[in-house]
């Protein structure tokens, strides 16, 4: 049996934060059922940080992650954590409502500016506009594009500097709590105790609480795709920014020399190796070709991953009433990289007691205890 303080359940963005910030007052074991950190959602993502996702709750927890990204903490990283990609999130004549209020929406968090048609063709001149196109913009110079291999390496080496033990290739099982401790036993039979755990389990935080003997908190795993397929020839894409429309239509941006698209997706799905149906990519190219100027010829590689809500969207950080020391860190939707930082905080607080890290959001806004009736 092996005896920690705390064991992290989930080798992604959410659960190897929270073990790196923990470990430096605590002996902790990060368990992941994977061969590599990032296997799932961390590891597919759009690696976006901006302000066009989620609502004003969302926001505050983005705009209190930025400085760890652009100001990592010295020795955390050699590698950058993310580089300037502009946000355009452009709109159709129609659309112009939803862009005002998108704008008022983000104008406390980013310095905006409002383009027309020129300057999204200046910005970027794929975007269809004129007759039934794009009419008007609103650009975040300011948008990260993460690297989230760095942010992922960074914390596992964090957390082994302060003494605590990444395991892989051990999903947790047979949860029980028993004479203050919770014992949980891998596929490999390899026995771990500790009187707390966090559930950073993703797409089965829910299923990982059932088998602690709690019901679930309906915890939505969704699926998104993205495909990448070659710009326009003889074009340089790679100063081209993460082009949004204000609906859920349609994202895109460069990647490595291609370009990477998005449906913007949601097909609600069980936990599982995600992988992409030929609709949503069939889909996604369909949406390159009607809001831009571009053909996708060949696809170069497509993926999908979950991206896990809880019923009111926002994330979930806090102990569980119903249970001693099964503390809930889940629900991370579509953002989880961009706020992982000051919910690692957040964790960090609530289970040592440092001070409360973000003064828009309250502990009982993240509290498990909202979806317990
Ligand atoms: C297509 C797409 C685009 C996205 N774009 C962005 C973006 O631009 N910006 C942004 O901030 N976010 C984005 N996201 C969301 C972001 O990727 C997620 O919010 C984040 O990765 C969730 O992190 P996590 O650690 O909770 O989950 P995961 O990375 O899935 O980690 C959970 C881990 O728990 C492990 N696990 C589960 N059960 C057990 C068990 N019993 N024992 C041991 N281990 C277990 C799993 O193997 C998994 O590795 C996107 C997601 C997708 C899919």
């Amino acid at each position: 049996m092996r005896s920690s303080d705390i064991i992290v359940i989930g080798g992604g963005v959410a659960g190897l934060s929270a073990a790196a910030a923990l470990s430096r007052n605590a002996k902790v074991t990060v368990l992941e059922a994977e061969e590599a950190v990032g296997y799932h959602s961390s590891g597919r993502s759009a690696t976006m940080l901006h302000y066009a996702l989620g609502d004003p709750h969302v926001r505050a927890l983005t705009l209190s992650s930025r400085t760890f990204f652009e100001d990592p903490q010295p020795g955390f990283t050699d590698a950058p954590l993310g580089h300037r990609m502009p946000v355009l999130v452009h709109a159709r004549e129609d659309e112009l409502g939803e862009l005002d209020a998108l704008t008022e929406a983000i104008a406390p968090f980013a310095a905006l500016e409002r383009v027309g048609e020129t300057g999204i063709g200046e910005l970027c001149p794929a975007i269809r506009t004129g007759e039934g196109g794009a009419v008007a913009a609103l650009v975040d110079h300011d948008g990260i594009r993460l690297d989230t291999h760095a942010l992922l390496q960074g914390h596992v080496h964090a957390l082994r500097a302060n003494g605590g033990e990444l395991v892989l290739g051990a999903p947790a099982a047979n949860l029980r709590r028993d004479g203050g401790h919770w014992t949980l036993m891998t596929a490999r039979g390899d026995a771990f105790a500790a009187p707390l755990i966090v559930n950073a389990a993703g797409a089965w935080a829910d299923t990982l609480a059932m088998a602690a003997g709690l019901d679930p908190i309906g915890l939505a795993p969704l699926r998104r795709t993205i495909i990448t397929f070659d710009g326009p020839a003889g074009v340089d894409t790679a100063g081209w920014p993460f082009a949004k429309t204000v609906g859920d239509a349609l994202y895109f941006a460069p990647e490595s020399g291609r370009l990477f698209a998005s449906p913007m997706d949601e097909v609600p799905t069980e936990p599982c190796d995600a992988q992409p149906d030929e609709y949503e990519v069939a889909l996604a190219a369909h949406r390159v070709e009607e809001r831009t100027t571009m053909q996708v010829g060949r696809i170069h590689s497509r993926w999908a991953g979950l991206r896990t809500f809880a019923p009111d969207r926002h994330l979930v950080a806090g102990f569980d009433p119903r249970s001693e020391g099964f503390f809930w860190l889940a629900g991370q939707g579509g953002y989880g990289l961009q706020t992982s930082p000051i919910m690692a905080k957040v964790a960090e607080s609530l289970i040592a007691g440092t001070p409360w890290p973000i003064g828009a959001v309250t502990p009982d806004e993240l509290s498990p205890v909202r979806f317990l009736g």
